[in-house]
Parts: structure tokens; sequence; C-alpha cells
């Protein structure tokens, strides 16, 4: 299995993934916390540049929050879907409604908070799912929509599943491994769960809360 740290930055789990040559660095956390990423990075003698590429989950302020500073201090590429690219560019993304009454409570709550961050030009972006290998990394990029249009899970060989925030599990969000608390289709949001089930994952890792195996959440796709 490749070999990754979890990163938290802020209350966001990044991930950082040994290359052949390198790291892949997946999300950024919650701007203003980017110290924690350089203060992790320094602990164990990784240089910034020996970022190669950034991948966002998505552009939700939580995720994008440091990846204007990220590309600045790394000179890494970042790479993000498509569907993204006005969020990312803007610095400002909608938290989608909510699923649930807590979802639909929280979603309200923070639409009045000002979750911007720096705005930051992607300079690679997908429509569909990518391969990793040319970076030496076994394992895609799945575009997995649902939390939001350009949501997507960076999957290993080994059935290792990225999930930003199509899954969460963990405190302040959720109590148990779920669904989203906020999503803009849930109907995807579980197309893309049996999606990566078809494609082998075992083990989801959220950007909230600890990993889980997928018997956790098979119940929600009919899996028995
Ligand atoms: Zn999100
Ligand atoms: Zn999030």
């Amino acid at each position: 299995m490749a070999r990754f740290y979890t990163v938290k930055v802020g209350f966001t789990n990044c991930f950082l993934f040994r290359l052949d040559e390198g790291y892949l660095l997946l999300d950024t956390g919650v701007p203003g916390k980017s110290d924690l990423l350089w203060n992790f990075l320094r602990e164990r003698s990784i240089d910034p540049r020996e970022i190669k590429l950034t991948v966002l989950t998505h552009a939700h302020f939580d995720h994008a929050g440091n990846a204007f500073e990220v590309k600045a201090r790394t000179g890494a590429e970042l790479l993000v879907h498509k569907c993204e690219i006005e969020g990312l560019m803007k610095g400002k993304t909608d938290i989608p409604p909510g699923l649930g009454t807590w979802g639909g409570f929280l979603s309200r709550f923070l639409s009045h908070l000002d979750m911007g961050f720096n705005p930051v030009d992607p300079d690679i972006y997908i429509e569909g799912d990518f391969d990793l290998s040319g970076f030496g990394l076994s394992g895609r990029i799945l575009h997995t929509p649902g939390h939001t249009a350009g949501s997507i899970t960076l999957l290993l060989d080994s059935g290792e599943a990225f999930v930003g925030d199509l899954l969460m599990s963990g405190p302040p969000l959720r109590l148990s491994p779920g669904l989203p608390i906020f999503a803009e289709s849930r109907e995807e949001v579980l197309n893309s769960l049996r999606k990566l089930r078809s494609m082998g994952a075992k083990m989801f890792y959220p950007a909230h809360g600890k990993p889980f195996p997928s018997s956790a959440v098979d119940h929600l796709i009919g899996v028995p």
C-alpha cells in the first residue's frame, strides 16, 4: 500500500501521499490554518517543494482554504474538477442544502458566516476520472458528485478511498459514519458511493471524522 499521512488542518483531514518522487497533497484545509501543514512537513524534514501535485476534493472553504498559499509555497500544480473552478477562482463557495434537520440548521447557520478564502487558478482540471500512475501513485481520481457537482475521490488500487465530503463520520458534523450532512444531490451521493464500491473501495477516509470500512455504509446502497 502506498504510504500516506493524515494531516489535520483545522477541522479538515488532508492527506499527503508519497509518490515515486515527492508527494501529492489532497486538500489544503481551513483558511488561516496552513501553519499546521507547514509544521507537519518541517517535523518530518519534508521540503514544501517536494509536493508535486495538489488535488482538491472540492472547492469548499475548508478544503480549498489554503490552496493559494500552498501553490505559492510548493510550486505544485493544482488539480480540480471542472465544476469546481468557478468557486475556486472566486474564493467563495456556498454550502449545499442540508440533508436532514441538523444539516439544514447548520447549512442555514453557515450561510451567514464569511467562508471566503484566497482565490486561486487551477493548473489542471478534469472532467471525468484521472489516472495517477503518471505521477507515481497506484491509484485514480474518480468523479464522485453529490456533495458538490465537482467532488472527486482519490481511490488507491489497494482499496482506500479518500472521499472528501462524500461521506462523513465525525464531530462536529456527524457522530457516526454516514452520508454528508450537506449535499447538492442525495441521489448522486448514493450513485457515487455505488461507483466507489464497484471500483474496489474497501476503506473510506473522510475529510471530517475517522476512517471506516465500507461495511459501515453498504446498507445505504442496499448492499446486505
Ligand atoms: Zn464540503
Ligand atoms: Zn468539508
